[in-house]
């Protein structure tokens, strides 16, 4: 499929008149949301700078908003709250690195929810130090072989795909040793087992891979390279979760404001922090806005990591005040039998968001680290000590 545009309209006319022929041709009242979404992908609108044919029409990402926010006002369906791993870091990643073959496989189904994935980094033994994890995949043939466990694996019990990084070559450094797979959770030798979180909800889950076959197609990038296609899901990851651009006075704010007008209070002391809380969100809001404009397609930046901690801990913060302002009724939590659910971002009661947003600050990646990427890659400080970045991997002492 051509990677290059055959229109010479503006970009801006010509999407909107995608936009106009999508709505027209597909109501979103009455065509069910599969299809929809499916015409959406077909036009080009699904994610506007990937490439004509994937989804996409070559141009700039900042349309995307655009169309976004037309598709929205005319009720059109998203798939992104059932799918946000696929769609936030699937998508981007198999469209940086994945062949002509895996991208027509891979993204229509993504994009309509009809397939969803999973991200299979973390493990027991590697969090925050990714690159030192343990699972192995072993070539054979035209196959590979994974053994290992994943954990903390936010909605594999519902997930077709999962993107994995495994070790292919112990005598090598941490960081060069890994190659990239997409793996079918269906495949014999996965092994999903639920865990259950604070708010009772159990969407994540440990992963136990044994002798699982991935063939060598569903590779994504080189073999030993794995680490950089990686890195492409994990700035994707902050952004999706911290680079959200609600309207003003939405998003978590918006909790916020709904007790206090609801409930009619005045105390000054309570509007003082409120006021500061509803500066924080505009000034992030603002932050995305601008860090969203200036970023153009492919890996994004550092500034997806300040981003994400920023929104953390003042999700947090926010959560905490509402809380507060419900008195001993923010104590009242109706029930901690959730059970598995399928999207990991619902709170629908404001108790479970604050008992949902305490994890804002882990999931992604740390604080602490996302700090470390901004003092090293953005304020130029001195590095973190990693004595182990050299030693192949086979040598660094390991629990
Ligand atoms: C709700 C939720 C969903 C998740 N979903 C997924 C998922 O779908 N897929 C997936 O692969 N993972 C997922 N994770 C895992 C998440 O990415 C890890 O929990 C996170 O990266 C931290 O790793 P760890 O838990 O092993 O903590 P550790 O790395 O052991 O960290 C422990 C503490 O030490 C601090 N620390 C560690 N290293 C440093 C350092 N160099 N400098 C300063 N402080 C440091 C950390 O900030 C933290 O406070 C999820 C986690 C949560 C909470």
């Amino acid at each position: 499929m051509s990677q290059v545009r055959e229109i010479d309209v503006e970009p801006e006319a010509h999407v909107s008149a995608l936009v106009e022929g999508l709505l027209a041709e597909h109501p979103p009242a009455t065509t069910p949301a599969r299809d929809f979404l499916g015409a959406q992908f077909d036009a080009g609108l699904a994610w506007v700078h990937f490439p004509v044919g994937h989804g996409g029409l070559g141009y700039g990402p900042k349309l995307q908003r655009l169309i976004n926010e037309r598709l929205a006002d005319a009720g059109a369906p998203s798939a992104y709250p059932r799918n946000p791993i696929g769609h936030g870091m699937g998508a981007p990643t198999v469209v940086a690195h994945g062949s002509e073959a895996q991208q027509t496989r891979y993204l229509r189904p993504l994009f309509t929810g009809e397939e969803i994935w999973c991200q299979m980094f973390s493990e027991p033994g590697a969090g925050s130090d990714v690159a030192s994890l343990s699972c192995t995949a072993t070539r054979d043939g035209d196959e590979w072989t994974l053994n290992g466990q994943k954990v903390w694996t936010s909605l594999a019990h519902v997930a077709r795909f999962g993107m994995i990084i495994a070790r292919t070559d112990p005598e090598q450094p941490k960081h060069k040793g890994l190659t990239y797979f997409v793996v079918d959770m269906h495949a014999p030798g996965v092994d999903v087992r639920p865990l259950r979180q604070i708010t009772g909800d159990a969407e994540f889950n440990e992963v136990f891979l044994a002798d699982v076959r991935v063939p060598d197609a569903e590779r994504l990038g080189d073999v030993g390279d794995g680490w950089r296609v990686s890195l492409t899901t994990l700035m994707n990851e902050r952004v999706s979760i911290g680079g959200s651009i609600p309207p003003r006075e939405g998003g978590v704010i918006r909790e916020a404001l709904k007790v206090w007008r609801r409930d009619g209070l005045t105390d000054p002391v309570k509007r003082d922090e409120l006021v500061k809380l509803w500066i924080d969100a505009e000034v992030i809001r603002l932050t995305n806005i601008r860090a969203s404009q200036l970023r153009s397609s492919g890996t994004p930046g550092p500034e997806g990591s300040v981003g994400k901690a920023l929104s953390a801990e003042h999700n947090k913060a926010v959560m905490s005040f509402v809380v507060d302002l419900l008195g001993a009724g923010g104590m009242l939590y109706s029930s901690y039998d959730g059970g598995s659910t399928a999207n990991a971002m619902v709170w629908d009661v404001p108790q479970r968001g604050f008992l949902r947003m305490r994890a804002n600050s882990i999931e992604g990646g740390t604080t602490e680290i996302m700090k470390n990427i901004l003092g090293e890659r953005v304020l130029g400080l001195p590095g973190d000590v990693r004595v182990d970045k050299e030693l192949p991997w086979r040598d660094v002492p390991r629990n």
